[in-house]
């Protein structure tokens, strides 16, 4: 499943409609929330979707501002609803909360309207909306394709997202790498290749938080400085997209669609140093800025990237265990006697002599792990720890990286 971003052109009518609509969905799913509230603390049964969905047919019936719009984009709501629910009791996620007048519905998705196609352009016409157009740039052209139909609204304008069901082609290259991912550096391959830190200039964010709190509650400047570093933070975060999508474009098509990265605990690892109470941490401050640079290197999207990116690819992206991958000698196998702080920057091995960049060492303990994990049917292309080919494609190619 790929998804497709559009930005759709639509005149003030349906603008309008929109803001009406994503309202109502915002009433609508409040409701539905409580009603499977009221109806646990009544009966102590809970309810399902099935049942909320008889609700909304019955609300449709009997009042005319619901009956207005198009009875599936409406289920969204409910959808959502059901969503929050399966995290809270499957995922051990926090219990669905209300949507705020602030906050509200920016989205919502259908799985029955399909989108149309003349050459130029697509469109989708909304029952109670109106008419949503966007310029077509070749990469969707077949609306049976199109699973989930979602409209969105951002800071910067309303989009439409497709959803398609595409299958992924196989081409590029035949290379395994390992990635170890690092604060210091973005990213080691194990080819040797490093990736330099990723620092985001927060300067226009800060100097607009700034202007906003100077501002009086309630105001109309107050607004207009909400809105603005709304699209502020909206635009950096496609900038940072982009630059994440440029750099998993170019690992998969130069360095190899055969991926190894460590499985990390991205929520462990970022977790407060605060403590509690009863038993204060120490050193509070130093791990919020350490936590910071983590997330600022977006290792969960850079992931999903790779993942999807090495499946359309024809490779595959595999997690692996992350102990040991720092300590260990790729060369040779050996831990050192003395282990490896955050401050040795070259890894130098006690038992072989074996020197390299302390995160470049790591990446190929990281494709030494993954190797063993690679499904490739038997036709897993050859390689050694070193990222070079191997000539060899006997039965022990994998016992000899
Ligand atoms: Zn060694």
């Amino acid at each position: 499943m790929r998804t497709y971003t559009y930005k759709a052109k639509l005149n003030a009518h349906t603008h309008r409609n929109l803001t009406e609509f994503l309202t109502q969905q915002r009433l609508l799913y409040n409701g539905a929330l409580q009603e499977r509230i009221d109806c646990y603390q009544k009966t102590g049964e809970s309810i399902g979707l099935y049942d909320q969905r008889g609700s909304l047919t019955t609300l449709r019936r009997e009042d005319e501002w619901f009956r207005k719009f198009d009875r599936w984009c409406q289920d969204s709501a409910l959808v959502r609803v059901e969503r929050a629910f399966k995290r809270f009791f499957r995922q051990g996620r926090g219990f669905p909360r209300f949507k705020s007048y602030k906050r509200g519905v920016q989205s919502f998705e259908t799985l029955q309207k399909k989108p149309t196609f003349n050459g130029k352009y697509g469109y989708v016409k909304l029952k109670g909306i109106g008419r949503f157009r966007w310029r077509q740039d070749g990469r969707c052209d077949d609306r049976t394709k199109v699973k989930v139909l979602r409209v969105v609204q951002r800071p910067t304008g309303v989009f439409i997202q497709l959803v398609c069901d595409d299958k992924p082609q196989r081409l590029g290259l035949n290379q395994a790498i390992g990635i170890d991912v690092g604060v210091h550096l973005r990213a080691a391959l194990s080819d040797g290749t490093v990736f330099p830190r990723h620092t985001p200039d927060r300067t226009e964010i800060r100097r607009k938080q700034r202007a906003l709190n100077r501002c009086e509650t309630g105001s109309n400047g107050r607004k207009k400085r909400r809105a603005s570093l709304a699209r502020a933070c909206y635009r950096a975060r496609v900038r940072r997209h982009n630059d994440l999508h440029r750099l998993t474009s170019e690992i998969v098509k130069h360095h190899g669609k055969w991926i190894a990265v460590e499985d990390l605990d991205i929520q462990a690892m970022t977790a407060s140093a605060a403590g509690t109470a009863a038993s204060p941490g120490c050193q509070v401050k130093q791990k919020a800025g350490l936590n910071r640079s983590i997330l600022d290197q977006n290792w969960g999207t850079f992931f999903s990237q790779l993942d999807y990116k090495a499946a359309s690819a024809g490779g595959q992206l595999v997690r692996v265990d992350p102990k040991h991958t720092t300590q260990r000698c790729s060369s040779c196998g050996g831990l050192p006697i003395k282990a490896l702080t955050l401050n040795d920057r070259w890894y130098e091995c006690t038992h072989c002599g074996y020197r390299d960049d302390r995160d470049v060492n790591a990446s190929k303990n990281v494709l030494l792990k993954g190797l063993a994990l690679f499904d490739a049917g038997g036709s897993f292309p050859a390689v050694s720890a070193t990222g070079r080919p191997n000539q060899d494609m006997g039965p022990d190619r994998h016992g000899t990286v």
